[in-house]
């Protein structure tokens, strides 16, 4: 009998298993079992030629309508050329070699698989080195005993590995499969009425009919589930198990002198979140918060007020940005909101006081050794800097609380190096914010770690922005039009942004996605505008390889008004904030993705003044680049892009294209749509693991775990 840790070497022999080792890094019966149909072929029912894309390795079902052979041209020998068909339009295979044996079995009118690249000649699709597999033989019998039923499984495939030839190595694999214990709790799977994994693997494989198939996906997505969502109770019950520094709210205190100066009323999402925030902080195990908000949502003052009750306790608090630029201008803004109150030790500084250090990596010897002073000595309160203050030896005299902001760029393990770094052996409580609103199912699954907050309303007074694509290649007019928007902007005391994805100051490079042309440069398209369109103006230029004193610079003549039109390149994509900043023109706005786009709109319309903003690309109606594009047209809303953005990202359901869903991934599992059934493994995950934190006596559970986490560790290793 055979189980999942086996061998495929001693199970289909060695030629077999060396060739799905090759082709698809299959090695153990686990592996091929859970290397899941992409999809089914009804029997009689013929794959969509028009949803191929060209260069996938593709299976398709599809009719021999034209079958001709003919003498080769320029060398001996015959050649097989074959039309196949789903009923509608059609693909070209041709056959050289053996081709009387092709002969026999390729007839007129006969319906078969066929797998091959596919590509394109003379507006003609073609299926290059095929193979296939005929329904019936020479003689009519049925050739396709692998399949029971009328669901024909197709596998993601490989050259030399095709998809029936995987189905019937599956079958062999499943005719002798034991069925063993089940690892999941018989308990979880009686409540959710979920199928046990023998019969998932069979259903899955070998579907009898649609209805087995999906209690077999059903049961299969929950294995993906369970095991990220035990792993993230693992993490958050490590985490949470240790001794945090507790910062009780203090009657009188800094905070409330703030709350008593605030020029405007905290929106009910802002007050709301501040009390748990407020609550986790005064506790003796660590918080571990993800705040998601809009861009201008009112992050930063939440994080200030959460700031200023760790202040009161008597430690210190950290505010890591991701670049120095937002360093620099996180600590102005908060020495600005807090006013006489952040300046402890200069004259007319409030009594309760505290102090402000912007510690970056660009400063002088001597300001920085102010500033380690302060951050070891306790006279900051607050210490700013770039995530670099965490992996320096900045020694902090009792570090409470460290702010993150923009959670993109700041992985699980920048976190777990925070973890060490409070005074006595104790975690900082940590709040991660991030301006990228992230579907919730996303947030279970990417930051399963960390409990989450929202905040959905913007504050009163925020001016609408309005977006338009400018799709040059078919309107190639409307780009002097953009450039005398920006003009009139600046003509009416505005200011605008040009944002460009790449920095023009690189070395030529060669191949960077074939004949594509490299995307646009901030230094090429500021010369140009500088001597056309926007000749007279006073241009800037913004990007990340300037020194920081100059990028510093450039920010704050811009903010003071003395640039009219910004030239950047995506480091402005966070947290700058210039009011009287009114539009923006991003070119080759395919270039960037969709919450990146909506990230740096939000720039503009800080004001009173509607904020206007212009997607200029050459990408053709109709792609799914446009459509993305339309998507960030369409909405301001945050959270309902996050959405659009997750379902435009997922692969169409085309038929055998060549994505192996490699080791671990969620291989059924959609973020978009199994929202539920996320949230409910969460919850059985968070109460396993509160009851066995090792899950010492839940062994199938704890194999699922692990396996998961090789997997990973696998795949990390492959990459490095
Ligand atoms: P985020 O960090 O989420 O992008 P900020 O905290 O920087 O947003 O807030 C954006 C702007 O809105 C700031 O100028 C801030 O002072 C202001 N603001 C924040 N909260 C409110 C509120 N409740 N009412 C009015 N204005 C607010
Ligand atoms: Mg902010």
């Amino acid at each position: 009998m055979t189980v999942l840790g086996d061998k495929l070497t001693s199970l289909l022999g060695r030629k077999t298993a060396t060739a799905l080792a090759g082709a698809l890094d299959l090695h153990t019966v686990g592996d091929l079992l859970r290397h899941y149909p992409r999809r089914y072929a009804e029997r009689g029912e013929l794959t969509d030629i028009a949803g191929l894309e060209i260069g996938e390795h593709a299976t398709v079902l599809a009719r021999i309508e034209k079958a001709t052979k003919r003498q080769m041209r320029n060398k001996p020998g015959w050649l097989l050329e074959l039309v196949i068909t789903d009923g509608q339009r059609r693909l070209q295979c041709a056959f050289f070699g053996k081709v009387h044996q092709h002969e026999r079995q390729l007839r007129v009118g006969k319906t078969g698989l066929f797998a091959g690249k596919v590509t394109a000649f003379r507006n003609e699709l073609q299926l290059a080195n095929p193979e296939y597999q005929m329904f019936e033989d020479e003689q009519g019998a049925s050739t396709m005993d692998e399949f029971l039923g009328a669901l024909i499984p197709v596998y993601p495939a490989a050259a030399g590995m095709p998809s029936w030839s995987i189905a019937r190595c599956v079958r062999q694999v499943l005719d002798t499969l034991e069925r063993e214990e089940d690892p999941v709790p018989a308990a979880l799977l009686a409540r959710y009425g979920l199928v046990d994994l023998f019969d998932a693997l069979h259903g899955i494989h070998r579907p009898q009919d649609w209805a087995a198939l999906e209690a077999a996906r059903e049961r299969l997505k929950w294995d993906e589930a369970l095991a990220l969502q035990l792993i993230f109770a693992q993490r958050r019950h490590s985490a949470v198990s240790r001794p945090a520094p507790a910062c009780p709210r203090k009657p009188g205190g800094l905070l409330e002198s703030f709350d008593g100066r605030l020029p405007f009323t905290l929106t009910e999402g802002q007050r709301e979140v501040g009390e748990h925030i407020a609550e986790d902080l005064s506790g003796v195990h660590p918080m571990n918060r993800l705040l998601q908000g809009e861009v201008g949502s009112g992050k930063t003052v939440v994080a200030l007020r959460a700031m200023l009750q760790v202040v009161d306790a008597g430690r210190q608090a950290a505010l890591l940005a991701p670049t120095e630029v937002l360093a620099a201008q996180h600590a102005r803004s908060l020495r600005e909101m807090l006013g006489e109150l952040g300046r402890a030790g200069e004259l007319g500084a409030a009594e309760q006081a505290t102090g402000i250090t912007l510690l970056t990596g660009s400063m002088t010897a001597k300001e920085r050794k102010q500033a380690l002073l302060d951050a070891a000595s306790g006279a900051a309160g607050i210490v700013v800097g770039t995530h670099a203050l965490i992996q320096d030896s900045v020694s902090f005299a009792d570090l409470g609380f460290v702010v993150v902001d923009e959670q993109h760029r700041f992985g699980v393990e920048q976190r777990d190096a925070l973890r060490s770094r409070g005074a006595n052996e104790t975690s900082p409580h940590v709040l991660v914010m991030t301006a990228t609103p992230i579907p919730r199912t996303v947030a279970m699954t990417v930051y399963g770690d960390l409990e989450t907050s929202s905040l959905r309303e913007m504050p009163a007074g925020r001016s609408p922005i309005s977006t338009t694509v400018v799709p040059v290649t078919e309107k190639p007019s409307w780009l002097n039009r953009v450039w005398q928007r920006v003009a009139e902007e600046v003509a009416k005391g505005h200011q605008a942004y040009v944002v460009c994805p790449r920095i023009g100051d690189e070395p030529p490079s060669n191949g960077n996605g074939g004949d594509k042309r490299p995307p646009l440069a901030v230094l090429d398209v500021a010369a140009e505008l500088e001597a056309g369109p926007l000749a007279g103006l006073r241009l800037g230029i913004l990007h990340g390889r300037l020194p920081a004193d100059e990028k510093d610079e450039i920010m704050r003549a811009f903010a003071a008004g003395k640039l009219d039109v910004l030239l950047a390149t995506t480091v402005i994509e966070v947290g700058v904030n210039v009011p009287n900043a009114t539009a923006m023109v991003i070119m080759d706005a395919d270039r960037f993705g969709v919450s990146q786009l909506h990230q740096l709109r939000g720039r503009v319309g800080r004001g009173s003044v509607p904020g206007l903003c212009l997607l200029v690309t050459e990408a053709f109606d109709g792609t799914s680049t446009r459509e993305r594009l339309a998507a960030v047209e369409s909405t301001t809303d945050g959270f309902e892009l996050s959405r659009l953005d997750l379902e435009l990202r997922r692969e169409g359901d085309i038929l055998g294209s060549a994505q192996s869903g490699k080791r671990s991934g969620l291989k059924l599992l959609s973020l978009l749509r199994d929202e539920e059934l996320i949230a409910e493994a969460r919850a059985r995950a968070q109460e396993i693991v509160a009851g066995d934190p090792g899950l010492a006596g839940h062994a199938g559970l704890a194999g699922m775990v692990s396996a998961v986490i090789d997997d990973e560790r696998a795949e990390y290793l492959d990459k490095s």
